[in-house]
This record gives C-alpha cells, sequence and structure tokens, in this order.
C-alpha cells in the first residue's frame, strides 16, 4: 500500500456511509449500494467479501454505519478499506419491530436517491439520525419511520402542509387532508370526497415533520394508526411504485 503512485489522489476517496443494500457477486464478492455522506448513493464492489477469511466480512452488512475508502473503477468502484461507526445492524436484526421499520428507511432512502453519485446530504444525516434513534429506542418505531417518511419528502421539496391550506395558504388548522393537493385544504378548496381525518392526527404529523416529539407522543393509538395511512398515501402518491417494505410493518 502507497508505493504505487496511481492510488491515491483523484482515483481513491473515503467517505461515511449507510449500507443500504447488499448483492451477491461470482463466487466471493458482494456488490454494496452505499448511501454516502457527501458523494450520494454509490454502487462498489467488495472483493472476496463472502470468504470467511474476509477482512471487511460482516463490516459491510446492510444498516451498518462506515467509514469506507473507496478506488474509483471503470464501472464499480471498489471497497479497499471499510471501519464500522456504528453497527445498527446487530440491534436491528435482533427486533422484529427495528427491523421491519428499519428495513422501509433503507428502502425510501434509496428510493430518493435515485440518481447515482448525485450528493444527497440531508437525506444521508435524516437515515443516520433515524438509524440512531431506532436502536436507542427513543420514540416508537412506527413514528420513527414516519417522522422520516415525511422528512425525506420535504427534502425532496413535496414538504406536506398540515396546518395552512396546501393550495391557497390560508391558515388552518383545517378539516380535510387531500394528498393529491399536499395536504390540509381549507373548505373553498377541498376537492370532492377527501378525507377529514382526526384533527389531532394531523397535529401529531405536523409534531413528527418539525421533530416535536413531546406533542407527537401525547397522540393516542388511533390517530398514530390514521396518521401512519396518510403519510403511506402521500408517500405513494410522490413515488411511483410505493414502498413495498412498508406493508411488513406492524402498526400499534
Ligand atoms: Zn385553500
Amino acid at each position: 500500500m502507497g508505493r504505487e503512485p496511481s492510488i491515491g489522489g483523484s482515483r481513491s476517496y473515503r467517505d461515511e456511509a449507510v449500507v443500504l443494500r447488499t448483492a451477491k457477486l461470482g463466487e466471493a464478492d458482494r456488490i454494496i449500494t452505499l448511501l454516502t455522506r457527501h458523494g450520494g448513493r454509490v454502487r462498489a464492489v467488495a472483493k472476496g467479501v463472502r470468504r470467511t477469511s474476509s477482512r471487511f466480512g460482516a463490516r459491510l452488512e446492510p444498516f451498518s454505519s462506515v467509514d469506507v475508502q473507496l478506488h474509483r473503477g471503470r464501472t464499480l468502484d471498489i471497497v479497499t478499506q471499510v471501519e464500522v461507526l456504528e453497527p445498527y445492524g446487530q440491534v436491528i436484526a435482533a427486533d422484529y419491530a427495528l427491523y421491519t421499520a428499519g428495513h422501509a428507511l433503507l428502502e425510501t432512502a434509496e428510493r430518493f436517491t435515485e440518481v447515482e453519485g448525485e450528493a444527497a446530504t440531508q437525506q444521508y444525516l435524516l437515515l443516520v439520525g433515524a438509524l440512531r434513534t431506532l436502536t436507542r429506542r427513543e420514540h416508537e418505531s412506527t413514528m420513527v419511520l414516519d417522522a422520516f417518511l415525511l422528512r425525506s419528502l420535504a427534502v425532496a421539496g413535496y414538504a406536506a402542509s398540515f396546518v395552512d391550506c396546501a393550495r391557497c395558504g390560508a391558515p388552518g388548522p383545517h378539516r380535510a387532508f387531500a394528498v393529491a393537493v399536499g395536504g390540509a385544504v381549507c373548505p373553498s378548496c377541498r376537492p370532492p370526497g377527501c378525507a377529514a381525518p382526526d384533527p389531532r392526527t394531523l397535529q401529531m404529523l405536523a409534531a413528527l415533520l418539525s421533530g416535536d416529539w413531546d406533542v407527537a407522543e401525547q397522540a393516542d393509538p388511533r390517530c398514530r394508526r390514521e396518521g401512519s395511512g396518510l403519510v403511506a398515501a402521500y408517500l405513494q402518491w410522490h413515488l411511483e411504485r410505493g414502498i413495498r417494505s412498508l406493508r411488513h410493518v406492524e402498526r400499534v
């Protein structure tokens, strides 16, 4: 290491990342999908990772927060060094509710970073924050997921409105909620047949979006369920195929 002059410089780089997904490649290698702090979503080859003697082995499992060094390849980059910052996967894999919520976090993060190599630092920070909150069991896993989904949508430019009218801006709170319009709607903007959720549900969702956990956690289970349904519908509207793993998340 270090003697070859072509290594280092622009062909080698280092970043923090979360492992989103891994897939087998040939006999012993894996393709690792990473969400990096500075370089967006990156797919890289980890050579020999499936051999028991591998230096990387368990370090490159889904959910892991890592410090990774990569070498730019012609098609895919190559992982040359990995250090685990937080082994979130160990905690998450041991608890079904954490696992299903965690899996939905990873799938959503990947869907919101469709273009490989395009910086997505805010999305990265949201994901790391959600994984940390989830594994510390600071809040109920479904609420951590819903907060993450709402904030990811906001980062992507689809912030829902839970108070003022999403169409004309008339000050709320309003009773009606229209996914296609962007959230709460006033009586004059309200399209026919739109949902009229419990006002406390909208209050809870507003609190989840802004990170006001004290208010959000006052919501009863019925409001939490209704809120999760609205978040899922809103997400579905903005992402073409929806998020498959949301179906497996156990709701309270
Ligand atoms: Zn309006």
